[in-house]
């Protein structure tokens, strides 16, 4: 079975969601041109992958919305077809994304009536092989997003990705998972949630050698590092974690 995910670029997310959480309430929708690399056996699962990253974001023109409100748009569908035209040209993948902004947090049964017509639509124009994503932006910024094979076709996105300054994940059921014994202690430190994104990642080790310093929790429960790591050795490398993140020290890796 196919499974698919999508990465948002930070810079794409904060622009999503200044187009498409207004403070007037109502919903709001924006193209995104992704690339997509296809992975023919994926080497965890050995299932077939196909993994989308944002490239551009192309906000649907006030002009060409038909009627909105807190539960529903509808939009010409002029700008699809531009944004379906440079997707071709650029052999990327047309994403729609739209809002829920009374928090719905699964496709609506509009969503339902009409994703189909637009998949049908892409295919017409631009071949039998064009998928759409479809994707809503929650208003506390979750997002839940789905992948058009066909009209009669469409599978669930496993995870979205928001990646930048910080790494945000977004999957079914995040937050209700329950740690093994085993990570009990690692939950106690670093929460329970890290245990269940972990567990949905591929994860790289990188060491520096700064295995055994103390983890602490700051005021607001993120994980810090206190004092810093600084290596003497090897690659001199000097870091700490401060709100959570990792951050380099501008003397490191110099002796
Ligand atoms: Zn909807």
């Amino acid at each position: 079975m196919i499974t698919a995910s999508l990465t948002l670029q930070e810079q794409h997310s904060n622009y999503l969601r200044e187009l498409l959480l207004t403070t007037d309430g109502k919903e709001r929708a924006a193209y995104v041109l992704c690339g997509k690399a296809v992975i023919n056996a994926d080497p965890w699962d050995g299932q077939p992958h196909q993994k989308f990253i944002s490239y551009e974001v192309i906000p649907v023109p006030e002009d060409e919305i038909v009627s909105f409100s807190a539960k529903h748009i509808t939009w010409k569908t002029d700008s699809f077809v531009r944004a379906l035209q440079v997707a071709q040209a650029k052999n990327l993948t047309v994403a729609v994304f739209h809002s829920h902004p009374e928090g719905l947090g699964e496709f609506s049964t509009q969503d339902n009536t009409n994703e189909p017509d637009l998949i049908q639509l892409a295919q017409n124009r631009n071949g039998s092989d064009t998928q759409i994503l479809s994707v809503i932006l929650m208003p506390d910024g979750n997002l839940i997003g789905r992948l058009w094979i066909s009209s009669q076709e469409v599978i669930s996105l496993r995870m979205i990705r928001v990646i930048g300054q910080k790494i945000r994940l977004h999957y079914p059921n995040r937050g209700l998972g329950v740690s093994p014994p085993a990570f009990q202690r690692q939950a106690l430190a670093l929460g329970e949630a890290l245990n269940q994104d972990l567990s949905m990642l591929s994860v790289g080790v990188s060491g520096c050698g700064g295995t055994g310093s103390a983890i602490a929790i700051d005021s607001l429960g993120r994980p810090t590092l206190n004092p810093s790591v600084r290596q003497l050795n090897e690659c001199h490398c000097h870091f700490w974690v401060h709100q959570g993140i990792v951050e380099w020290c501008a003397d490191s890796g110099q002796k």
